[in-house]
C-alpha cells in the first residue's frame, strides 16, 4: 500500500507546530493549523491520501470532530465520496448512538447519527483525524461506526504518537495507518 517517502514526510513533519502545556500543563500540543496554512504541506498530505485510498473501494469516510472534519472531508470530496461526521454531544440533531471515551486530557463522548451510512449495511468506512494518543476517541470513534452499520476498513491519522498505546487498542478493531509516527 502507498506509502511518503522520507522527504514528503519531512515536508509534512516540519510544517506541525508543537505548543508546549496546551490545553493543560504537560501536554505538547501538535498544532496542524500551520499544516493547513502551508500550501507545499496540505498538498502533499491531500494527493498522498487521494492516491493510497483511491483503490480501497470505500464508501465513505468518518472524521472525528473537529479536526477530522478537515482532512476527511477533502478527502472525501477528491474521492468522490459522502461525508460523515463524528460529533461530540448535542451536535448531531436527529437520533444518534453514543460512545463515552477518556481522552489524553480529559473524559469525553462521541455520537453518530444512526442512519450516517444510508442504510447501507456493511458500508465500507474510513475513519480519519489528525492525531491519536491514547486511542480512546478512535476506538469510540470506530465502534459507533460498526453500531451505525458501517465496517471500519481502516483508520487513518496524520500523527501517531507512539509512546502512548493507542495502536494497539484500536488494532484489535481496525487496520490502522499513520502517515507520522512521533
Ligand atoms: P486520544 O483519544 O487520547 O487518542 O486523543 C485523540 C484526540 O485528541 C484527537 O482528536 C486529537 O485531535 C486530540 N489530541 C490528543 N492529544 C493531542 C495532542 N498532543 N496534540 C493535538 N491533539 C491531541
Amino acid at each position: 500500500m502507498q506509502e511518503l517517502n522520507e522527504s514528503q514526510k519531512n515536508i509534512i513533519y516540519s510544517s506541525i507546530r508543537d505548543i508546549p502545556d496546551f490545553p493543560k500543563p504537560g501536554i505538547i500540543f501538535k498544532d496542524i493549523t500551520t499544516l493547513l496554512n502551508n500550501k507545499e504541506a496540505y498538498g502533499t498530505l491531500m494527493s498522498h491520501l487521494n492516491e493510497r485510498y483511491k483503490s480501497y473501494n470505500l464508501d465513505y469516510i468518518a472524521g472525528i470532530e473537529s479536526r477530522g472534519f478537515i482532512f476527511g472531508s477533502a478527502l472525501a470530496a477528491s474521492l468522490g465520496l459522502g461525508f460523515v461526521p463524528i460529533r461530540k454531544p448535542g451536535k448531531l440533531p436527529s437520533t444518534v448512538v453514543s460512545e463515552k471515551y477518556s481522552l489524553e486530557y480529559g473524559v469525553d463522548e462521541v455520537q453518530i447519527h444512526l442512519d450516517a451510512f444510508r442504510g447501507q449495511d456493511g458500508a465500507r468506512v474510513l475513519l480519519v483525524d489528525d492525531l491519536i494518543a491514547t486511542g480512546g476517541t478512535a476506538v469510540a470513534a470506530a465502534n459507533l461506526i460498526n453500531k451505525a452499520g458501517g465496517h471500519c476498513v481502516e483508520a487513518c491519522f496524520v500523527v501517531e504518537l507512539s509512546f502512548l498505546p493507542g495502536r494497539q487498542k484500536l488494532e484489535s478493531l481496525t487496520e490502522v495507518y499513520s502517515i507520522l509516527t512521533v
